[in-house]
């Protein structure tokens, strides 16, 4: 038997802070700690440090520094764009927003919200890869829709969803489109003014940078109402003391994002193929979820059929392996993961089912010791089950 690694397969829910990063941080927790908004010199230091981490974000989603605004999370970005949006909308006798089923929870819950304040809420529906339907869409926007909002990429499944066609029709209807780009940041190329979208979401933490610290990029022209009342940081629109080291952190995470974008993607992408092309020959009766065309690089969502997921992400940690059953945020609970309940996988499976995140520090070395794991976890698991192929699991 081999000697027992860590390996970790949970890069969708976070990533570790890369040594280049933590070391571009750390001064300005110490020395560098000057206010941004003092006039004397350590404070105008700390301002040009935001400043340039502005522009590296900027630089990665081919934005200009002044449409990139700071928050303190992803999930921040998404409620600041999607409620204060509609709220702001409403004014003028919106009442509906249109978005997807299988948002992230910070999304979902904001409609959610909405709803509850008296707005009507579509949420579109996803064929079996999980793409929502164009047609749908289009048809879908009223004369009084305030808002479309339909995630760049899936945090569970990985599928890509076509962004510049969604932002083509919003604009020819002269609805605001936003994006949920957390897991596409680092991973996709993106350009918003290619994309042509409105508003759109950014995490550090997904990226090698820090947690707690995110963006909405709002392009120029588009009227977002502040959320945060107080001081005049982020130009008048986010108040609050800027997280200087979050921001330093976030800037020097997007550069390396930016420099290694393609290597990242090829290499990750060869790993990616590797594990599904042997998971195939190695274990039956399993169903690969999410687009095999367009997803994201280090995306690998399996059903393993007759099993439990719980069970199986158990005996895998016992291994020293870190997956996930779902989104780290639903995993706590036992509701069935309601992405996958949209692409049509049927319940008993989805509670099968196993997400595995590929990133930047997983080696070939790495694979193969989970494809051991797996098998033997997996034959172990169905041997004891009394969900069978007999019994019509
Ligand atoms: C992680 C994630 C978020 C939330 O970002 P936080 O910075 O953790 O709040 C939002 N949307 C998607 C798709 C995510 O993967």
């Amino acid at each position: 038997m081999e000697k027992k690694r860590n390996v970790y397969l949970d890069y969708s829910a976070t990533t570790p802070v890369k040594e280049e990063v933590l070391q571009e941080m750390l001064p300005y927790f110490t020395e560098k700690f000057g206010n941004p908004s003092s006039l004397y010199t350590v404070g105008q230091e700390s301002k040009n440090a935001i400043a340039q981490a502005r522009e590296r974000l900027a630089a990665l989603i081919g934005a200009e520094s002044r449409e990139i605004f700071f928050t303190s999370s992803g999930t921040e970005a998404d409620n600041w764009a999607v409620i204060e949006t509609a709220m702001a909308k409403r004014a003028n006798g919106a009442k509906h927003v249109i978005t997807s089923k299988i948002e992230h929870h910070a999304l979902l819950h904001s409609a959610e919200y909405l709803g509850k304040e008296g707005f009507d809420v579509t949420y579109l529906s996803v064929d079996g890869d999980g793409f929502i339907d164009l047609d749908e869409l289009e048809s879908s926007i009223r004369h009084d829709t305030a808002l479309i909002s339909i995630m760049y990429a899936n945090n569970e499944i990985g599928t890509i969803e076509p962004v510049a066609k969604i932002a083509e029709i919003a604009k020819k209807r002269n609805v605001v489109f936003h994006t949920d780009a957390v897991q596409a940041l680092g991973n996709v190329h993106i350009d918003v003014k290619e994309l042509g979208v409105d508003l759109l979401s950014i995490s550090a933490h997904k990226i090698y940078g820090p947690k707690g610290i995110g963006a909405l990029y709002i392009r120029r022209g588009v009227a977002l109402p502040p959320h945060m009342h107080g001081g005049a940081q982020e130009n008048n629109k986010r108040a609050g003391t800027e997280n200087l080291t979050g921001i330093v952190g976030f800037g020097k995470a997007a550069e390396l994002a930016r420099e290694n974008l393609v290597t990242h993607i090829e290499r990750v992408t060869e790993l990616r193929n590797y594990f599904l092309d042997h998971v195939k020959e190695r274990i039956s009766d399993i169903r690969i979820n999410g687009s095999l065309e367009s997803r994201l690089p280090g995306n690998i969502n399996i059903t393993f059929k007759y099993i439990e997921g719980e069970a199986l992400l158990l005996l895998l940690d016992m291994e020293g392996i870190a997956v996930s059953t779902g989104s780290a945020c639903s995993s706590a609970s036992l509701t069935p993961s309601h992405v996958l309940e949209a692409i049509g996988v049927p319940v008993e499976q989805i509670h099968g089912s196993i997400r595995f995140t590929i990133g930047d520090f997983t080696t070939r070395e790495d694979i193969d010791y989970t494809l051991d794991a797996l098998e033997k976890a997996v034959a172990k698991l169905r041997s004891i089950s009394s969900m069978s192929k007999e019994s019509g699991w």
